[in-house]
């Protein structure tokens, strides 16, 4: 079992979101990963393992106010760096964690590859996710967000921060556990 952390706030960054990934630890994982929004970048560190290595790279994104990060345990896909969580939309605009499974991947990710051109860079669940979210046709983007997990089937707890809204978090709870 892995687990998903957001963090929004003041003090920092780098701190918290290490606290509670070892908080996780104990979970078991094979890989670690944290994003951080920095002056409109999502500035991304994935570890095989190791989560004292991405202490290290978030010192360089103190000023960061917002951030998701995630231990994973790999159900879709190999335990690589390409597949550590967290994951970016094609368009750039969504970083999302995710614990749980998604059963029909497969064929969403068929439709989003025929229909809307998305290529990927991983073989995950999760990055099915990013782009079924970046490519719904409503406006805002919490409709974005709702159209796209009423198509998923399974279980998830998704922690999601896009670009066009610095200081938000959303969160998304289906059967898998989630703690606010
Ligand atoms: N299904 C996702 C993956 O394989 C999440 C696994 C998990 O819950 O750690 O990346």
């Amino acid at each position: 079992m892995c687990g998903i952390i957001g963090y929004i706030g003041n003090d920092n960054i780098n701190k918290n979101l290490v606290t509670l990934l070892k908080n996780l630890e104990y979970r078991g994982y094979d890989s670690a990963g944290t994003c951080v929004l920095c002056e409109n970048q999502f500035k991304i560190s994935r570890s095989l393992g190791n989560i004292e290595k991405l202490e290290k790279k978030l010192l360089e994104y103190k000023s960061a106010k917002i951030g998701i990060a995630h231990t994973r345990w790999a159900t879709h896909g190999s335990p690589c760096i390409n597949n550590t969580h967290p994951h970016t939309s094609m368009d750039g605009e969504f970083a999302i964690v995710h614990n749980g499974i998604i059963e029909n991947f497969a064929e969403l990710k068929s439709e989003l590859i025929d229909n809307n051109n998305i290529k990927f860079y991983g073989e995950t669940d999760t990055e099915v996710i990013a782009n079924l979210i970046a490519c719904q046709k409503e406006k805002n983007t919490l409709s974005k967000i709702i159209s796209a997990c009423k198509k998923l089937v399974g279980s998830f707890a998704l922690a999601i921060i896009c670009k066009s809204e610095p200081n938000k978090i959303y969160l998304v709870k289906n059967k898998s556990p989630l703690y606010v």
